[in-house]
């Protein structure tokens, strides 16, 4: 019986919500989760192999004080970050307090007064406007350091680089790219299109920088953008490659001669990367990168659940369940405020941590509108974990990301349906 199921009987889950999802389950299980397994296996043993070849030894867990001048940890760290997305160097830190900062660190230290840094992939992700200065009036943003931020949109999803090399001016320093959907209606970028127009781009100005903001990217692919020609990436280490291990940071990867500005923008110029305090992170920080490979998998074969069902409800998703994925967000559309509402509600139902409260909306630092967010984590405001967003705004998308376990996420979709219940189409939909 059913009703003695610990679904039914602890998180009150009726068998017509579980019999839809384990259909929708056993399709792309079927159809997609092989591939998944396979980009995990390969990208874990580059990580592993990126362990050994640094030699990473025990003692690289232990830390020193004051200025920490030959800290062998954090040099490790910046060693095996470097090899696995296959750059001269790489700065790794827990000075870098998200992604957002490591992104400002990368804008700030490469531009300077006068010149041009472009997004060749549209409008960036919210907070990024902020710091560029397009959005509220923040000290030190990058129009106060007279920098010209320019825009060239996607074209059919994908970059125009065509359009893109034509932005370009004498003044162009840097040209951005963010692989991630951010809070758009887009798949990510494919480390395919990325690496097509930067070789498009490279012919007509073979050293133009080309910085990626790789946030939700890693590891969904075999490859990095650093792979395929991006000069320096950046990203969150409380999203994937900190596996859900990591406590905080953020890194920056890429050419040495990059490296070392950006080093003396984050401490001091002569400084550079000889100093700064791990504080006892490095252990985590690259057990997180361990876990990174399988972890992230996880997340993507839980957003294919979330986008499977969802769909399959008649709701405008991105990426579709056909498509490639580029990152681990799954964005469904909802044109309604209170459904929006109901899926950050069930998200969080279904955490461990956090799982009694509800969420409401509210203005975030950095945001320009009211967004709702639900996290359950067991590191506050990580997204590896399962996490839902929404900005609350028509047409009301909701974004859905991250899981450390699949098991976690699928229970998530299960009690979001069942709570999706109270609107009477879905009722309908799901008892056809
Ligand atoms: C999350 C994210 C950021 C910012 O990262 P934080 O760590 O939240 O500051 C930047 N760009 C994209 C695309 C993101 O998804």
């Amino acid at each position: 019986m059913f009703t003695e199921n610990i679904l039914s009987k602890q998180f009150g889950i009726s068998e017509t919500v579980y019999n839809y999802v384990q259909k929708i389950e056993k399709e792309i299980k079927y159809k997609h989760f092989e591939n998944i397994d396979k980009i995990r296996e390969k990208n874990q043993y580059k990580v592993i192999r990126a362990m050994q070849e640094n030699r990473l030894n025990y003692t690289n867990f232990y830390w020193n004080t004051g200025y920490g001048y030959d800290d062998p940890g954090r040099e490790k760290v910046e060693k095996i970050y470097a090899s696995v997305f296959n750059t001269e160097d790489a700065l790794v830190r827990p000075s870098i307090a998200s992604g957002t900062h490591a992104l400002y660190l990368t804008l700030s230290g490469i531009l300077q007064h006068g010149d041009e840094v472009i997004s060749i992939s549209g409008r960036p992700y919210d907070t990024l406007l902020t710091v560029l200065g397009e959005e509220g009036n923040e000290a030190n943003n990058l129009k106060e350091a007279g920098i010209v931020y320019k825009e060239v949109p996607l074209y059919n999803d994908d970059i125009d680089w065509e359009g893109a090399i034509k932005a370009v001016t004498m003044k162009t320093k840097l040209l951005m790219i963010q692989r991630s959907t951010g809070y758009s209606f887009r798949p990510g970028l494919t480390i395919e299109k990325i690496k097509f127009a930067i070789e498009k781009i490279r012919k007509v100005y073979p050293n133009i920088c080309i910085m990626v903001d790789n946030c939700y990217g890693e590891f969904v692919h075999e490859l990095e953008p650093s792979d395929v020609g991006a000069d320096v990436v950046v990203g969150s280490l409380i999203k994937n490659p900190g596996g859900g291990i990591a406590l905080s940071g953020g890194y920056i990867v890429g050419k040495k001669h990059i490296i070392d500005r950006l080093a003396n923008r984050l401490t001091a110029p002569g400084l550079g990367k000889e100093l700064g305090l791990t504080f006892g992170t490095t252990r985590n920080t690259l057990q997180g990168l361990f876990f990174a490979p399988h972890i992230v998998s996880e997340a993507v074969k839980g957003a294919l659940l979330f986008g499977g069902v969802y769909s399959s409800l008649g709701f405008e998703i991105t990426p579709e369940i056909e498509e490639e994925r580029s990152d681990i967000i799954q964005a469904i559309k909802f044109n309604n405020k209170d459904m929006v509402i109901k899926i950050c509600e069930a998200v969080q139902a279904a955490s461990p941590v956090d799982g009694h409260v509800s969420p409401v909306p509210w203005e975030m630092p950095g945001y320009t509108n009211q967004v709702i967010m639900a996290s359950g984590a067991f590191v506050s405001g990580s997204s590896i974990e399962l996490s839902a967003d929404a900005p609350i705004r028509p047409p009301y998308i909701a974004y859905i990301q991250g899981g450390l376990f699949y098991d976690h996420v699928k229970l998530s979709v299960m009690l979001s349906l069942e709570k999706m219940t109270e609107f009477d189409e879905i009722k309908y939909a799901i008892n056809k």
